[in-house]
């Protein structure tokens, strides 16, 4: 079953790629990596063609939870351990930057996108987490970042964070790309792509510069450490009354749930219950995840109606950080998001437009594709 959101909207209808064309940028993929990739090059006046093998955000992009949080999937004290507390820091200011953007594309461009800033929930599983969400907060906390704990719930709220409609918001940036100049092609797959060129099975796109931006489909066209991992949500129809406050996080970001202005309730994840069986790209349910998501569901609202079930494919990087630069082959990549996609594709389609003006930001070691 297709997810709630591609379920709302018709795709907008580009045209496929039929014969050979040029580029001054040629970026394949059409989620929002790509999306916003096109935007911001086209916006600094290079010309730029993208090619998507399906429509604009029918993969992993329109199948989200639609969070736009700041930091990674672990909380702060978990994400220092992990890379330091100077680099987690770092990458906690890209997200919050990537927020900053979100909002003011949005309004720039006009894109109704039900944009929310609700702030979200971390909920502790455990007593170590809930340790680790009380440090992490109170860390924070220092860095001028609002953040408060609800104890009774084991949980952490951060002010700051937003939620969206993702189709509505990666089409409406797509639409915006367009107008600063971008092509736009879907139905069009690449078979390969080097430095300087992309080929499709019916044209070639001879370019100055190829950014590929599949994200779980890496491996189909470059060499990189990306590898597809499944996850699936179920949402509900309209609930008239209020049941989840704000979009919640629980279980190291294993769980998620959140409900939209129209009272339909989302609830995703439990990936942690079937590891080793939510990987790959078939965009399948199964029944023993999807049970899980009822089971919650139920706890939480007997009564409501599930109107939709689906699965998206995720790309999971070696270290959970997104891959954005240059490969050895000279080919640029913005990919590898780890499940948190809209939490920085925004910002790192700007690291890329940045990049191919040769300008070096902070980021660009953190980020770059063959860090150790
Ligand atoms: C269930 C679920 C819930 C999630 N919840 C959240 C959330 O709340 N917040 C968050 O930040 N992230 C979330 N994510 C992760 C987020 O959706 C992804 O990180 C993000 O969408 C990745 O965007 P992308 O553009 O890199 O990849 P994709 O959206 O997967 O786009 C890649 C595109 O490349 C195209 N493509 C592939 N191969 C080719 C080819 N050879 N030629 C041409 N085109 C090609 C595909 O068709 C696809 O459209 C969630 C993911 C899932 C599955």
């Amino acid at each position: 079953m297709t997810s709630i959101w591609l379920d709302e909207i018709a795709p907008d209808g580009y045209p496929s790629l039929d014969e050979d064309t040029t580029a001054d940028v040629a970026i394949v993929g059409a989620g929002v990596a790509g999306v916003a990739t096109a935007y911001h090059v086209s916006r600094g006046g290079a010309k730029v063609v993208v090619v998507e093998a399906r429509t604009v955000a029918e993969a992993a992009s329109g199948r989200n939870a639609g969070f736009l949080l700041a930091g990674v999937a672990e909380n702060f004290v978990a994400a220092a351990r992990r890379y330091g507390e100077n680099r987690a820091l770092h990458i906690w200011r890209l997200t919050e930057h990537n927020q900053r953007l979100v909002r003011e594309i949005v309004a720039r461009e006009r894109i109704r996108c039900d944009l929310a800033w609700n702030g979200s929930a971390q909920i502790a599983g455990d007593d170590e987490e809930w340790a680790e969400v009380r440090e992490s907060a109170a860390r924070l906390k220092k860095e001028a970042v609002r953040v408060r704990l609800v104890p009774e719930d084991r949980s952490a709220i951060y002010d700051g964070d937003g939620e969206l409609h993702p189709v509505r918001y990666v089409r409406g940036l797509a639409r915006a790309a367009v107008k600063a100049g971008a092509r736009i092609h879907e139905g069009t797959r690449a078979i390969t792509a080097t430095k300087s060129e992309v080929r499709t099975d019916r044209a070639r796109i001879r370019a100055g510069a190829v950014v590929v931006c599949v994200n779980a489909y890496s491996q189909h066209l470059v060499r990189l450490r990306v590898r597809p991992v499944r996850g699936q949500m179920l949402a509900t129809a309209p609930v008239a009354r209020r049941v989840f406050e704000r979009p919640a996080y629980a279980n190291r970001g294993y769980r998620y749930w959140r409900q939209r202005p129209d009272g339909r309730l989302l609830v995703g994840g439990w990936r942690d219950t079937a590891v080793d069986e939510e990987v790959g790209e078939d965009e399948r349910t199964t029944s023993r995840i999807q049970k899980q998501l009822e089971g919650f569901l139920r706890e939480r609202c007997a009564e409501a109606e599930i109107t939709h079930r689906w699965a998206g494919t995720m790309g999971f990087s070696h270290d959970a950080l997104p891959y954005v630069g240059h490969l050895a082959s000279g080919v640029f990549v913005n990919a590898g998001f780890t499940g948190h996609g809209m939490a920085f594709a925004t910002a790192t389609g700007e690291l890329i437009a940045d990049l191919l003006r040769g300008e070096k930001r902070p980021e660009t070691d953190l980020l770059a594709p063959d860090r150790p």
